[in-house]
C-alpha cells in the first residue's frame, strides 16, 4: 500500500493545507495527517485534540485520509505507520530553507524515508496558520481562509474561552 504522511502543527488547519491533502490523496492509497507539537513554534493556540477534531471535520469528504496526533520523532512515527513518504507543502523561499534543512536531517537519520514537496495552489500561496491566528487575535474574520466547519468550531472554542 502506498501511504503518505502529511505532518504539521495545523494550528489551525487552513484551506492551503486542505488543498495539499486533497491532491496528495489522489496520488496515494492512504494519507495520514500527523498532528504534532512543533517546539520551534512556541505554545500552540489550539490544543492537539481541538486541531485533530478540526481536521477530521474538514476532511470528511476525503475517503482515504486518517487524522492522528503524534509526539516524538517524525522518522519514528513514519516507520510506525509502515510508511516511507513524507509530503510537505511548499510556498515561499523561506519555506524552502526550513523544509530543506528538515528533509536533509530526516534523510540523515533514516535513508529510506523520502520527503517530497507539493507546490501550494496559487490561491493559497499567501495563506498560513500564523496569519489566521493573527486575524483571530484581532477578532478579524477568518471565513475565507478556513472551511466553514472549522470557522464554526473556532467561534465555539473562542466563545467558550470568553474571547
Ligand atoms: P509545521 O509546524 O510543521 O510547519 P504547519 O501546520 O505550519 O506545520 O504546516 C504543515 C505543512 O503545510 C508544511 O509543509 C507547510 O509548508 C504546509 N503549508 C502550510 N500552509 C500552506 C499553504 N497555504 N499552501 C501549501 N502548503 C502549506
Amino acid at each position: 500500500m502506498r501511504r503518505a504522511i502529511c505532518p504539521g502543527s495545523f494550528d489551525p488547519v487552513t484551506n492551503g493545507h486542505l488543498d495539499i491533502f486533497r491532491r496528495t490523496s489522489l496520488m496515494f492509497d492512504e494519507v495520514i495527517v500527523g498532528v504534532f507539537f512543533n517546539p520551534g513554534k512556541g505554545n500552540p493556540w489550539f490544543t492537539v485534540e481541538e486541531r485533530v477534531e478540526m481536521l477530521k471535520l474538514a476532511t470528511k469528504d476525503i475517503p482515504n485520509i486518517r487524522i492522528e496526533a503524534f509526539s516524538g520523532l517524525l522518522n519514528q512515527y513514519v516507520r510506525e505507520q509502515d510508511a516511507k513518504i513524507i509530503v510537505r507543502g511548499l510556498r515561499t523561499l523561506s519555506d524552502f530553507e526550513y523544509e530543506f534543512q528538515r528533509a536533509l536531517l530526516i534523510k540523515e537519520i533514516d535513508k529510506e524515508i523520502e520527503t517530497v514537496f507539493m507546490m501550494t495552489g496559487v490561491e493559497h500561496s499567501y495563506l498560513s496558520s500564523s496569519g489566521v491566528r493573527e486575524l483571530l487575535s484581532f477578532k478579524g474574520s477568518i471565513d475565507q481562509f478556513v472551511p466553514p466547519c472549522v470557522a464554526k468550531m473556532i467561534k465555539d472554542i473562542n466563545s467558550k474561552r470568553g474571547n
